[in-house]
């Protein structure tokens, strides 16, 4: 008999017909016997049509309401998932975050989990009860309702199998596991039977968006057995683990690409010591995230920067340089939306020379400009124009040896 935690993403939960469905796996491990949490996220398209309605009557809303709106698909979804449990002769019962608590920071719409008060769930869990706990969500200090950050319900379910000292954590999805980069943008994608956190976290924080960062990160740190499954097949899943289990290691695992970056340049800023800080200060007060980053070398006592921001930062980063323009000298700022960061994974780049070459040549065969670079110890990321996103994942799927 083993304790597990079920997550079922959106599309796993997108209208009666695939709660049922949800509701007969959980009720096929309850009845072999198995102690069960299911977590759920909101019903496939909802949290984007409540974020949307926020956007509509205030772009700069109030970070607070915009959890009391965008937290309300989750609970649909965990009544609903009580019910089809129950119907199905499962004993089931809903949980709201504030109701077990999970209490998180309060960073409004960005919440950070900081502890779960497990005991009443694993009473009722012992008891032979199904608690059914809405994803995304938790409380803050101020008993106000706070929401994770988009993808947020694999955070949830992650925190909840480590209070709850779960054997796994399975994240049901529409695909059926963790892939060598987006099967639905290159065909030949290949799924892993395993990962590591290491790999699984460098991948989900440049795009890879079948887990959410936080939600590794916490894994990794808390040793939570992960699986990602297909709710619609009965395929195994992949299974993120610690380095040591992973008999096979690839050079690379996985190439991810993120459509959330937006690039500016800053022209002729003087070339001498403190304007970087000048500009990244300023953009930091702001709460603007800067990504990759790029001076160019300085010929004549001035100098470009470039970096990129999310999407979402991309008008307030340009409004915080225009108005920083009397203390920054600067000759113009040049933005460019249509970007895309392409990023080449894997923990063999440790001890092998070679990876960030074969991913410049690739491109370079295909006529791909590269426009800025990064590099981590275990990943190489360019920023590319938006057109050439699929044509450059496939690419180098093929140059690295992944297609299946
Ligand atoms: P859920 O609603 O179940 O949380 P998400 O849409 O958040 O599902 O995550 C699943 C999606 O992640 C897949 O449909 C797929 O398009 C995308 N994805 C991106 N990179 C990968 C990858 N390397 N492996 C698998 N899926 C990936
Ligand atoms: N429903 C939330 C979102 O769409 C959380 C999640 O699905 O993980 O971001
Ligand atoms: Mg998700």
């Amino acid at each position: 008999m083993a304790r597990l935690v079920m997550k079922f993403g959106g599309t796993s939960v997108a209208d009666p017909e695939r709660i049922r469905a949800a509701a007969a796996r959980v009720k096929r491990e309850v009845t072999s016997g198995h102690e069960v949490a299911v977590v759920v996220s909101a019903m496939a398209g909802a949290t984007n049509q409540l974020v949307g309605w926020c956007q509509a009557l205030s772009p700069l809303h109030d970070a607070r309401e915009y959890d009391a709106v965008v937290a309300s698909g989750e609970q649909v979804t965990a009544g609903l998932m009580a019910i089809a449990l129950q119907t199905a002769g499962v004993e089931a019962r809903s949980w709201q975050g504030w109701q077990i608590p999970v209490y998180t920071d309060e960073a409004h719409g960005k919440a950070r989990i900081e502890r779960i008060a497990a005991d009443t769930l694993l009473g009722r869990m012992r008891a032979g009860q199904v608690p059914v706990v809405t994803g995304f969500q938790g409380v803050a200090p101020n008993h106000r309702i706070t929401t994770l950050g988009r993808g947020g319900s694999d955070t949830s379910a992650v925190a909840l199998a480590a209070a709850l000292g779960a054997d796994r954590c399975d994240i049901y999805t529409d695909v059926e596991g963790v892939f060598t980069t987006d099967p639905r943008i290159a065909a030949r994608a290949r799924k892993l039977d395993r990962i590591s956190y290491e790999e699984m976290l460098e991948l989900a924080s440049v795009g890879a968006k079948v887990l959410q960062t936080r939600s590794v990160e916490l894994a990794m740190k808390e040793r939570v057995r992960v699986q990602v499954l297909s709710s619609f097949t009965d395929a195994p899943g992949t299974l993120v683990v610690g380095e040591d289990e992973i008999v096979e290691k690839e050079l690379v695992s996985g190439i991810a690409y993120s459509r959330d970056e937006a690039k500016v340049t800053v022209r002729r800023v003087p070339d001498r010591p403190g304007i970087a800080g000048l500009i990244f200060g300023a953009l930091a007060e702001a709460n603007v995230n800067v990504d990759m980053i790029v001076q160019n070398v300085a010929a004549d006592g001035t100098t470009d920067m470039t970096f990129t921001v999310s999407r979402a930062d991309f008008p307030r980063a340009e409004a915080v340089l225009q108005a920083a323009h009397d203390h920054i000298p600067f000759a113009e700022i040049l933005t460019d939306p249509d970007v895309t960061k392409i990023s080449v994974v894997g923990v063999g780049m440790r001890s092998h020379a070679g990876v960030a070459a074969t991913m410049f040549r690739t491109l370079a065969e295909r006529s791909i400009n590269i426009q800025v670079i990064s590099t981590s110890e275990i990943k190489v990321s360019v920023l590319v124009a938006a057109e050439y996103t699929e044509l450059a994942v496939r690419a180098l799927h093929t140059a690295y040896g992944l297609d299946g």
